[in-house]
């Protein structure tokens, strides 16, 4: 469980990515734990199994919403009831940074040399990145 703190700064991106990145820290852990053995930033899972997890964490935040159906809130209990759904928000974001990790890292070992994978970057990504946010 993320541990939230609200401060006066909370709701800002930044605020919300460390809650991104202690969870990302936790699920390393947990990973050390044993109690999975390898998290989507780990080169032993391929894309369909990262696609499968992050998939998970996503139904999860269907489930914790479809928890609040058919109850009725007063005052800030809807504020408390949220908190659940935001974990799981939180969760998926972990699991996409992850992921994200694991994408780079592929990239990176691929590249013989520093100036090599510069070039390869200045090359290609602007292109790729343009590309994807057209879809
Ligand atoms: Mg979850």
């Amino acid at each position: 469980m993320v541990d939230i703190v609200f401060e006066l700064e909370s709701g800002t991106t930044g605020s919300v990515l460390n809650d991104v990145f202690s969870e990302r820290e936790r699920q390393e852990e947990l990973k050390r734990q044993g109690k999975f053995k390898y998290s989507c930033a780990d080169f032993e899972l391929d894309n369909g199994q990262c696609y499968m997890i992050l998939g998970e964490e996503f139904g999860e935040v269907g489930h914790a919403l479809n928890e609040m159906i058919g109850k009725v809130y007063s005052g800030r209990e809807i504020d408390f009831a949220m908190l659940p759904v935001r974990e799981e928000l939180i969760q998926v974001a972990a699991v996409a940074v992850a992921w994200v990790e694991r994408i780079d890292k592929v990239f990176q070992s691929r590249a013989t040399s520093k100036s090599a994978l510069n070039a390869l970057l200045e090359e290609n990504y602007a292109k790729v990145v343009d590309a994807a946010h057209r879809t």
